[in-house]
């Protein structure tokens, strides 16, 4: 099959239309058939004006005309024709801008009508219809694909235009190995591209669909795992600093941990550039494999950046870097969008001069005036918060640099390797040795007060707690008075413990204050909103207490618990819940109680609320699928991701006959590139 034939080749596709497809990333016959009816129009059934009375509005049917009339709208005059279907019910035609149907819809002519009717004052209306000669014009007996449109293009010329490519393109060959098909219980390509525009029934539609969709997930998952078996991979083994690092730490890393830095000395230590994401748990020390990996890129003398999502999350990381690293002769920097002035000025030319080695910041970090020496490694920490333009910005930025990406977001990895297609991927899974599984307890208003005296207890032992709010609404908090209401109770409540109230409208240096504070244990607990959700780390907090539990999502209630149990000490989590809770919330709870497991909770979080919102469409966003959706087609996504696992295994080299048909997709795709 020819791919470069253009689509200005299909009749009634000048030069404005093709440039209105062009927005709709169509420019070739084949991405005109690949382009995805985003909905069907279901004509199979005449409906006369009284079906449409029962479900939904719209009629399928010959009517014949009766008179015509005028009334006056905005516009000016308006034509009204007035017609009666084969049942006799009277249907009144509003012609807005139509006025030209006049002559046309002559009376005791019949024509076959398609449109949304409503009923006013006893009389069915149409204003938006489509009027033909013929049954079959109207597409009437049918279902019609409906496109996405753009500037001048209307679903007439978008189905003519489709139906030529179909026509001009035939026989479609095609894209998998033959074994392929009858194992998938896939179509055959050529009648799935047919299909999915023109389907006799809807459930051909979703066959063919299936089959376009796993086609694509296939290609894609075999060359990533093509890609990522080719790259040149070599032993590397930490440098001095490293060691010296290792060594000074009151405990030992984790098998994962030292895997996961291996794994990321080696990308680093290859030619190619790395784009690695650090998957781990809440609490699994994921901060350490990047200080560690940052010693073996400042060893080979590059300049490292630490990004986080917030200035409070910087901060704690550049007191965790200065007590780590500077006593190994790092010299490190800490840029955020309220470093200003003079220093500002000469942090920047320390980096600029290559007399910083590490500079630890927030996005700000990747403002047009911060310029470095000699940038070679990237780190990014709880990446998920970040956008795709601002990750992208610092890729630009970052230009050949090595990109680890950190998060905790933990997400089954069958779909974190398709998600994160481009990036490799390493997991920490077992958590540091020595923690205790946190308890966690469902506290509903009667009990309370057994609560706040397990918590004065910890108080007693020296330990330290948060006191969690909702956050009421996404600007902010929102009403606060929640918060200081319980502030004023908890003070009376434990008065001998010194405590902080803690905000996002609280100034950053102020936030600031608090925490260092809070982890110096000058302060017993804080009374906070969703702020400390991310990345806080406090050890001797054992005890947090979260309030209106039932409103927080899944993955922000373990956020949420992970403050906790950051050490050896046992640690409590008290999930209090209102009454009147929904079968979902209670769900959530109940998941909460059960595990402690962020992969387990992630599945269960797929159960109750369905992938979409957990990955967000923001995250597939930029893999550019037509066919497939990664958030409703996980399963379509494993069996892709087995078949294309087969096939590296079976035949890496795609020298198979049967494999030609992927050795020459391969090629394209890497062409495209
Ligand atoms: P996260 O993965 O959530 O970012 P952190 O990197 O903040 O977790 O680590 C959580 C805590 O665990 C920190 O206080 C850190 O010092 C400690 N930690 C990290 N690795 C280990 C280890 N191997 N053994 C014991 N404690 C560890
Ligand atoms: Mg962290």
């Amino acid at each position: 099959m020819d791919d470069r034939r253009r689509i200005t080749e299909a009749p009634g596709i000048g030069k404005k239309s093709s440039e209105d497809l062009h927005t709709l990333g169509v420019s070739t016959l084949q991405d005109m058939i690949s382009l995805r009816p985003r909905a069907y129009d279901d004509r199979r059934e005449e409906r006369r004006a009284r079906d449409a009375s029962i479900d939904d509005s719209s009629i399928s049917c010959r009517i014949t005309i009766l008179g015509h009339s005028e009334f006056s709208s905005k516009g000016g005059r308006t034509l009204k024709v007035t017609s009666i279907d084969d049942d006799g019910t009277r249907i009144e035609l509003l012609c807005f801008n139509r006025y030209f149907l006049k002559t046309q819809l002559k009376i005791s002519s019949q024509w076959y009508i398609y449109g949304k009717v409503m009923k006013n004052r006893g009389v069915y209306q149409i204003s938006s219809f489509e009027i033909k000669r013929t049954k079959e014009e109207a597409g009437i007996g049918r279902i019609l694909p409906v496109y996405p449109l753009s500037g001048s293009l209307t679903e007439k010329i978008m189905r003519n235009a489709v139906s030529y490519s179909l026509r001009a393109l035939s026989p479609i060959p095609d894209e998998l190995p033959q074994s392929m098909y009858d194992r998938e219980n896939l179509l055959h390509h050529e009648k799935a591209y047919n299909l999915i525009h023109f389907p006799g029934t809807m459930e051909e539609a979703r066959n063919a669909l299936s089959t376009l969709a796993f086609t694509e997930l296939f290609l894609m998952e075999l060359s990533v795992l093509r890609e990522k078996q080719d790259g040149g991979r070599r032993k590397s083994s930490p440098t001095e600093n490293e060691k010296k690092l290792m060594d000074s730490l009151p405990f030992s890393l984790t098998e994962d941990q030292l895997k996961a830095a291996e794994e990321i000395r080696e990308d680093m230590d290859s030619p190619f550039q790395m784009n690695r994401l650090l998957q781990g748990d809440v609490g699994s020390g994921k901060t350490l494999v990047a200080w560690l990996t940052a010693l073996h890129a400042i060893g080979k003398g590059r300049q490292v950046a630490f990004m986080a999502p917030t200035e409070l999350l910087a901060r704690q990381h550049a007191d965790g870097a200065a007590e780590l690293l500077s006593p190994l002769g790092v010299r490190i920097a800490f840029i955020t969008g309220s470093v200003k002035g003079e220093r500002r000025r000469l942090l920047l030319n320390s980096l600029k001069e290559g007399s910083t080695d590490l500079v630890i910041g927030t996005h700000a970090l990747f403002s047009e005036d911060v310029t470095f020496r000699n940038l070679g490694f990237v780190i990014i920490d709880e990446q998920h918060r970040f956008g795709v333009q601002q990750r992208e910005a610092l890729t630009r930025k970052g230009n050949k640099a090595d990109i680890l990406s950190m998060t905790a977001t933990p997400i089954p990895r069958s779909l974190a390797l398709t998600l994160f297609a481009d990036y490799s991927v390493s997991v920490l899974r077992a958590m540091p040795k020595g923690r205790i599984p946190i308890k966690t307890y469902l506290v509903s208003e009667s009990k309370r007060d057994e609560m706040y005296k397990s918590v004065g207890v910890e108080f007693q032992r020296g330990h330290q707690a948060y006191f969690v709010y909702p956050r009421i609404d996404d600007e902010g908090e929102g009403d606060l008075r929640d918060v200081t209401t319980m502030y004023e109770f908890l003070r009376r409540k434990y008065p001998d413990v010194p405590s902080k109230l803690i905000h996002s409208r609280l100034p950053d240096d102020e936030k600031m204050k608090i925490l260092h504070d809070f982890r110096e244990k000058k302060l017993g607990y804080l009374v906070a909103t969703s702020v400390i959700e991310v990345g806080i780390d406090v050890p001797d907090a054992t005890c947090i207490v979260i309030e209106h539990a039932e409103r927080f999502g899944l993955a922000a209630l373990h956020q949420l618990r992970g403050r906790v149990g950051r050490s050896s000490l046992p640690s409590y989590c008290f999930l209090v819940y209102g009454p009147g809770l929904t079968e979902e919330a209670k769900a959530r709870l109940r998941v909460m109680k059960e595990t402690n497991d962020g992969f387990r909770i992630a599945e269960k979080d797929l159960e109750i609320r369905g992938p979409g919102e957990m990955t967000g469409d923001k995250q597939s966003g930029f893999l550019h699928l037509k066919f497939a959706n990664l958030t409703s087609d996980i399963a379509l996504v494993e069996r892709a991701r087995e078949e294309a696992e087969r096939i590296i295994r079976e035949d890496r080299g795609l020298l198979k006959a049967e494999n030609a048909v992927l050795r020459e997709a391969m090629a394209m795709m890497q062409k495209d590139r």
